[in-house]
């Protein structure tokens, strides 16, 4: 890795305008170092090396290695060189690896902009993905996993685990464990209604459990990043924690049991959504997207009482 020296926290943007940049406005990636959540004086402060790229699509995460960087989701079609430009003040190393959270545009769309890489998805997500780009992205380039494995990528370990279906059928979890961090991508929306992608797989009644074995079974983990809350510009993001992500957890299990509440006492999604009522300790989550997953989850139920 060649690292330029780079020990305070910054924030680096690159930009790249093209024919249409008095159009449009021009596209930038800030690039901000996870680090700088720990102290200077921690170690792992240096050798986490993981960088968060913002705008173009969804949260993305490049992380350095003794190989190059690994990229954690790849943003839409036409932003990898701005996110190289991002990049190159803290390291010029290439991506030698993406792993993608799922197979949504604003995640893979930039896939096959980085040369001969190794793309990793979960199987799920790859199916889905190769059967709509079609030879976009050379399906030889892409490695899949079921359940959950570890990969060693120039000394750094990631551990990538698939606990179920939730926003896709097809969503990955990646721990970091040098940096105590996980990516969580689209199955954590913050403090605020999960939302569900039924097109792609998604379950709104599923969701609940996923999260629940992702809880139980992660370790050694204190941040956690999502797929899309913006990045706030000029000030230190500060990441959910693990318990933040626990609560969430929590928040899921009882607003999906509301809704099926809600069906099962023969009320209308709009019932539904005016009759709910959640613990105290979620009265500063959004609400807004209620009514989307409420219909989901009736959705379901209905799908499943036909299947029956
Ligand atoms: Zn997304």
């Amino acid at each position: 890795m060649k690292l330029h020296g780079v020990p305070m926290a910054i924030v680096v943007v690159g930009t790249l305008s093209g024919p249409h940049a008095q159009q449009s406005p021009p596209r930038t990636v800030a690039v901000q170092t996870i680090g700088q959540q720990l102290p200077i004086s921690d170690p792992r402060y240096v050798f986490a090396e993981v960088y968060f790229l913002s705008n173009g699509g969804a949260n993305a995460l490049a992380v350095g290695t003794a190989d190059g960087i690994v990229l954690i989701d790849a943003k839409l079609p036409g932003w990898a060189p701005v996110v190289l430009e991002g990049l190159q003040p803290v390291t010029d190393d290439r991506v030698v690896r993406i792993i993608n959270t799922n197979a949504d545009e604003d995640h893979v769309g930039g896939d096959g902009e980085y040369g001969k890489v190794e793309i990793f998805m979960h199987e799920n997500a790859a199916r889905r993905f190769l059967k709509r780009t079609g030879t976009g992205v050379a399906a030889s380039a892409i490695k899949t996993f079921g359940d959950r494995t570890s990969l060693t990528i120039g000394r750094t370990e990631l551990q990538v685990y698939y606990f179920g279906k939730g926003h896709t059928d097809g969503d990955a979890v990646v721990v970091l464990p040098h940096a105590r961090l996980a990516y969580v991508g689209d199955l954590f929306a913050e403090k605020s209604v999960p939302v569900i992608d039924r097109a792609s797989g998604g379950s709104a009644l599923a969701l609940p459990q996923t999260l629940a074995r992702a809880v139980a079974e992660i370790k050694d983990v204190d941040r956690v990043i999502t797929g899309h809350t913006p990045f706030q510009q000029g000030r230190v993001r500060n990441w959910p924690t693990w318990n933040e992500f626990r609560e969430y957890a929590e928040f899921t299990r009882e607003f999906v049991a509301a809704g099926q509440a809600a069906w099962k006492a023969g009320r209308t999604v709009d019932q539904a959504v005016s009759e709910l009522r959640l613990s105290d300790k979620y009265k500063n989550y959004r609400m807004d997207g209620a009514k989307a997953t409420i219909e989901t989850i009736f959705a379901e139920l209905k799908q499943g009482a036909v299947q029956r």
